[in-house]
């Protein structure tokens, strides 16, 4: 009869622990809801202003400002792209961490994805002299199904750094197989650069929000801290995880491995049934 006692008590007990539990995750969720909210809000607010801020500055600098004019437009108009780029980073990862974020699954091309962006950062390329080269094991099959606009983001996060960092030195998009067969491929993605490299001590962190090399590194370089903490996130909802190996003065390898369901080619198929 004590014992029974003993067991409806502590029962009891376990029970008010888990509504009280209950009730803490609720607050919790709630809370970050209306954080997420906020941010958006406020971001999309800030926007709007800048767009046009921005535009106008691109105008006044098309309008053969003189010297001095010309120098204080191409400063609004730095200051004017950086905190864009801010903001749209900060509703990324808002979107990404309020859970807003879903994989698609539709089939795409991936050799044109990279071709187009290799034809992006041609440019950027060229302005620290980098020679830029995307390799694709020929047995990857072009066509896959998958997420090509998170795919692109975390290429475009991942080359635009080692462009950045790499000065007179080589920058290399890598694609091999792991795996294949009739249905599936297992890709392994390495975006490696013979450019500055991350300390030891800061390739744990570098992933995280506003993480930067150095205060030195940030003022010479520019960027926002949150690149990082975009691709490591995008990485994880298709599925894989992110991989920094560095040596300061050598150069830096970031790797991921995804799978994807083998996509088709519609436009040739279309083509044989005509035939
Ligand atoms: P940022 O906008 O500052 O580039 P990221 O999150 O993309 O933000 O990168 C965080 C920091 O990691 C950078 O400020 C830089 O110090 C370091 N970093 C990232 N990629 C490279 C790279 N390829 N080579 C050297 N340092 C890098």
């Amino acid at each position: 009869y004590k014992n029974n006692i003993i067991r409806n008590q502590s029962n009891l007990l376990l029970k008010e622990k888990n509504a009280e539990l209950q009730i803490a995750k609720e607050k919790a969720e709630k809370a970050s809801k209306a954080r997420a909210e906020f941010l958006s809000t406020v971001s999309h607010e800030l926007r709007t202003p800048l767009n046009a801020i921005n535009g106008i500055t691109h105008l006044l600098l098309e309008e053969n400002p003189k010297e001095s004019q010309m120098n204080y437009l191409t400063s609004l108009k730095f200051s004017g792209n950086y905190l864009l780029t801010f903001i749209n980073e900060i509703l990324e990862i808002n979107r990404i961490e309020s859970s807003a974020i879903e994989t698609e699954n539709i089939n795409f091309n991936l050799k044109l994805l990279l071709g187009n962006i290799q034809q992006s950062l041609k440019e950027l390329a060229s302005i620290n002299n980098n020679a830029f080269t995307i390799e694709i094991d020929p047995n990857i099959p072009d066509f896959l199904i998958g997420d090509p606009t998170k795919l692109s983001q975390i290429f475009l996060n991942l080359i635009n750094n080692a462009l950045k960092f790499t000065k007179n030195g080589e920058v290399r998009v890598l694609l091999t197989t792991n795996e294949i067969n009739e249905e599936f491929t297992s890709i392994h993605f390495e975006v490696l650069d013979t450019g500055i490299g991350i300390p030891e001590e800061k390739i744990e962190t570098v992933f995280d929000s506003f993480a930067q090399g150095s205060i030195e590194i940030n003022r010479k370089y520019g960027g926002t801290g949150l690149g990082l903490t975009i691709v490591k996130k995008l990485v994880e909802i298709m599925g894989g995880k992110i991989k920094l190996e560095s040596v300061v003065g050598k150069g830096s390898s970031f790797t991921f491995d995804l799978s994807f369901k083998i996509g088709i080619d519609a436009a040739a198929q279309e083509k044989m049934a005509f035939d």
